[in-house]
């Protein structure tokens, strides 16, 4: 028997001073709490909690200062 579970995407966007967004609706991410992989954020428009992975946050920059995506 199947368990229906929602799995719905949630997207997120960081601008330069580091703060977190919400791409759905723009509003800045309430940061609630962290375990060791994933932070927990909170958007008050949507009314909805957003779990990051830590290791799409953070990456390690390059000797010149950039930090380039995963994908380069
Ligand atoms: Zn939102």
């Amino acid at each position: 028997m199947a368990i229906p579970v929602s799995a719905e995407i949630a997207t997120v966007y960081r601008l330069p001073d580091g703060s977190l967004h919400h791409a759905r609706c723009g509003r800045r991410l309430l940061v609630q709490g962290r375990s060791t992989e994933e932070l927990q954020c909170y958007c008050l428009t949507c009314a909805e909690s957003v779990w990051l992975p830590l290791c799409a946050l953070v990456r390690a920059a390059a000797a010149d200062g950039t930090i380039r995506p995963p994908w380069s």
